[in-house]
């Protein structure tokens, strides 16, 4: 026998996600489980991998295999697919592995045609209703299938709607509906030049490739990048009976939680439209009724569903996510999943289900997604200033979170106004996936149409970005960019203020304030903190940058990027002076200047981090980003170094590197100018002298830390000098300051020496970010503007420099570890590069075994609940 392809629901469970994907092996569980589900089958994520392998075809094994289950189907509902007298109506659906809400694409009512609709209508006794059917799937199958623009169908509605002068679809009349379904095919025709498919075997066929063919459209591949989902792994289809929620007002459709998902409230939640098929409330074009008026409408399906939810949560051990259908008064379950929910509800969620006794505290740590965390992280509005605040609506409060920025009308406006270093906030009436890049770079995003469950507001969700839907009394100009609310008038570039906590909108700019951790959070941070296994430092220079990384819990700081103490403008003259420096004692003025601002600096640092360590990294400034470049800067730095300018101007010329990241920096600075070394180790020891006389309790160790070593000579040159200099000041201040030289292994040769440098170092810490780009060849600085081309063309899924290349890079870390512990079991090993902050990389460290992470201060919670995860689905040993 051949490889199995399809799957009838009765044939899977909810494992074999892999092979199902989540909506088919949730469907499968739901059938096992008894429930009411539609029958169907699923046609696996091999065969997707099949039909890309096959050239975009779907071998004749596979094509055969779809129509014996059709037959199967036909057999369990007694309905025939094309049967004008008992015609069987399928959805065609995505399902992938992991969920992407709104990336891939849907048909309805698949199967039906001139002779089948006929049947259908006697069928049902409902003419009306089954040419409302005809008609959305015409609408559908062209969009999906064969990319006919959406609009052309809208148009028609509209028209047809404008000349029998009403304003709801419900309110077309079935005469109405057969002219729109005659316009919409010859749309089709215009477009297609040629007829609409009358075969449903060829409908389904072409449908099952359209979904297919969606795992790879832009926005999936977009979000997969974004989310860190393989495109190896493909989309499973799920075929499935249709039943209708559009039968009248006895039927129904909806989407519903177990709980709140905005907040985590227990409570059943959800959204529910009579007489209405799936694609109105995902759509959000109608605003939907609450469940709680479906217990009224209708007490006995409520009662039935309610229980489900109930069912399925404890079945699940986790808050679910619903689609279900009523006909005729008849309950279904379309669709069960775990629910996407914002980053206050989840905690809520994991700690409530723990003191239920549902789940374990390491389950409930691995059901916060540490990205999430992101969105509690963010700034809330002043109090203070929402007190006086012109408040212009309230709506719904899809996604928490304050943002200002200022109005767009479209995601290609989104793109371009921050490309040029502005913030906005996206304004539409509703968003639809091909908005998803607009929506991630913006501060926040307002509809004015679609509920808690619309687009926007799951989307934005998931994004962890701020939005209010509904805002109903909102009219927007769209091609004259203005809105009205209120009797105010926004022009596109003017500044409003959101708040998706509250659904507020207001006129102006409002100040914020930092974040507030909730009871929950910190419940389950100290758990996250109990599993955890590595340690979690954080990249920073500042005393306030210090101190925000303390509070977020972090036990040190990693990198201390000293060039970066010299960012303010009235530091920057003395590094500049040292950098441009011709001769000695020029140098060594320069350096005097800095010694007295980095020992203050220092000291602060070392207060603010109350005695936890701090690893010092040795100046390692790319030299372009500290040369003075606007002729004033020059003028006035010639004056200070009693220069003429045309002599500075030689200087700075011949400074110039062709690549400024591979150039005079790290160690290499220090090698042609040790007093650069000489002057920080003085000024860190005397700070840390200083502040261990104020704080003796504390038992504090500088780790002292030598960049971009390449070569064993170069951190024993550097290190002597580094010793020299400790030493001096230690014996002449009579201390007992006890301090380590590590090195940073950011640069290939280094992690394959990395047994000899470990005899020369106390510490390793990885800079994954110069290892990256030494590791590929590709410049940190210039590399973004290509790297489209390598996600376009599927050579990279991710961006190396936001998660790590396991494959690659990983194995020069993986080498290093392995090497080093051979010489010096115990050996700190941290890494430090942006990847510190990104939790499939810190899964990846902590299997590396390295002892800590260290990234920027508002990551910190991310990294730590990452860790922890890492700990719970791979303990290491001996720790
Ligand atoms: C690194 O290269 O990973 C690193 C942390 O140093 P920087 O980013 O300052 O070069
Ligand atoms: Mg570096």
């Amino acid at each position: 026998m051949g490889k199995k392809y399809v799957y009838l629901f009765s044939e899977g469970n909810g494992s074999m996600r892999e092979l199902l994907g989540g909506k088919g092996a949730n469907l499968a569980e739901m059938t096992g489980l008894g429930m009411p589900v539609p029958q169907g089958f699923t046609v696996s994520t091999e065969a997707c991998t099949r039909y890309y392998e096959d050239g975009k075809t779907i071998a004749p094994e596979i094509n055969d295999e779809i129509f014996e289950y059709l037959s199967k189907l036909e057999g369990m509902t007694g309905k025939k697919f094309g049967d004008p007298k008992n015609p069987l109506l399928v959805s065609v659906r995505s399902g992938a592995r992991a969920s992407m809400p709104g990336m891939m694409d849907t048909i309805l009512n698949l199967g039906l045609n001139d002779e089948v609709v006929v049947g259908f209508a006697k069928l049902t006794g409902n003419e009306r209703f089954a040419f409302d059917s005809y008609r959305r799937f015409i609408q559908m199958y062209s969009d999906v299938v064969s990319e006919v623009p959406k609009e052309e169908f809208e148009k028609i509605l509209d028209e047809q709607k404008k000349a029998r002068g009403v304003v709801m679809d419900t309110e077309l009349d079935t005469e109405d509906l057969k002219l729109i379904v005659e316009r919409f095919k010859r749309v089709y025709k215009t477009y297609l030049g040629k007829e609409f498919p009358t075969d449903p075997k060829i409908q389904l066929i072409e449908a099952v490739k359209a979904v297919f063919r969606s795992w790879d459209n832009p926005r999936a591949i977009y979000y997969r990048r974004t989310n860190g989902i393989p495109s190896s792994w493909g989309t499973a289809v799920t075929v499935q009976m249709m039943v209708f929620g559009n039968m009248g007002n006895d039927s129904g459709t909806g989407v519903a939680f177990t709980r709140n998902p905005a907040t985590g409230e227990k409570k059943f939640y959800g959204e529910f439209l009579v007489n209405a098929q799936g694609e109105d409330v995902v759509a959000g074009i109608r605003t939907p009724k609450t469940i709680a008026e479906l217990k009224d409408t209708m007490p006995e399906v409520y009662e039935q569903f309610w229980k489900i939810a109930q069912r399925l949560e404890d079945h699940y051990a986790d808050m679910q996510d619903m689609e279900f259908t009523i006909e005729h008064g008849k309950l279904y379950m379309l669709q069960t999943r775990n629910g996407k929910r914002t980053a206050a509800a989840a905690l809520k969620i994991a700690c409530d289900l723990v003191q239920e006794g549902k789940i374990t505290k390491e389950k409930a740590v691995l059901l916060v997604d540490p990205k999430n965390l992101d969105s509690l992280l963010h700034n809330q509005f002043d109090p203070e200033a929402l007190k006086t605040a012109e408040l212009l609506a309230t709506a719904l409060p899809a996604s928490p979170g304050a943002a200002c920025g200022q109005v767009v009308f479209d995601a290609e406006s989104a793109a371009q106004w921050v490309k040029e270093g502005k913030k906005v906030v996206l304004v539409r009436h509703e968003t639809s996936p091909e908005d998803i890049e607009g929506m991630h770079i913006s501060e926040g995003i307002v509809t004015v149409r679609g509920g808690m469950t619309s687009h926007a507001a799951v989307v934005a969700r998931g994004l962890g970005i701020c939005c209010v839907a509904s805002c109903s009394g909102m009219v927007i100009h769209e091609d004259q960019k203005f809105f009205e609310l209120s009797g105010h008038i926004v022009h596109e570039g003017d500044y409003i203020s959101m708040d998706g906590s509250t659904g507020k909108v207001y006129l102006g700019k409002l100040p914020t304030v930092s974040a507030n951790m909730s009871a929950d959070y910190i419940t389950l941070m100290g758990w996250a903190d109990s599993f955890r296994q590595m340690q979690i430092r954080a990249n920073a220079e500042t005393p306030e940058d210090a101190a925000q990384a303390y509070h977020f819990g972090a036990e040190g700081i990693g990198l201390v990027r000293t060039e970066h103490m010299f960012f303010e403008k009235s530091k920057i003259r003395a590094m500049r002076e040292m950098i441009l420096a011709r001769d000695e004692e020029t140098r060594q003025k320069a350096l005097d200047k800095m010694h007295v601002y980095q020992r203050e600096d220092f000291e602060k640092v070392f207060e603010a981090m109350e005695g936890e360590p701090v690893t010092v990294r040795y100046l390692d400034p790319p030299l372009h980003e500290f040369l003075p470049k606007e002729e004033e800067e020059i003028e006035a730095l010639a004056n200070e170094m009693g220069m003429t300018v045309v002599r500075l101007k030689k200087v700075i010329e011949s400074l110039k590197e062709v690549n400024p990241m591979m150039g005079h920096r790290g160690c290499r600075l220090a090698v042609s100018y040790p007093e650069i070394a000489v002057m920080q180790t003085q000024a860190v020891i005397e700070a840390a002298i200083n502040v261990r006389k104020r704080h003796p309790s504390w038992n504090f160790e500088p780790e002292l830390m030598v960049p971009l070593v390449a070569d064993l000579g170069e951190l024993k040159f550097v290190k002597a000098a580094i010793v020299r200099a400790a030493d001096e000041v230690i014996s002449h201040a009579n201390s007992d300051l006890v301090y380590h030289v590590g090195t940073m292994m950011e640069t290939p040769r280094s992690t394959l020496i990395a047994d000899q440098i470990a005899k020369e170092a106390d510490f390793f810490s990885f800079g994954t970010n110069d290892l990256t780009q030494m590791t590929f060849g590709l410049s940190r600085d210039d590399a973004a503007s290509f790297l489209n081309a390598y996600y376009d063309r599927k050579i990279f899924e991710l961006d190396p420099f936001a998660t790590l290349d396991a494959g690659g890079v990983g194995q020069l870390i993986q080498k290093a570890v392995r090497d080093a512990r051979e010489i010096k079991p115990g050996l700190k090993m941290g890494i430090c590069g942006e990847h510190g902050g990104d939790p499939a990389s810190v899964e990846f460290f902590h299997r590396c075994g390295l002892t800590y992470v260290s990234c920027s201060p508002y990551r910190v919670p991310i990294a730590r609940l990452a860790a922890a995860q890492a700990a719970i689905q791979y303990p290491r040993e001996n720790v």
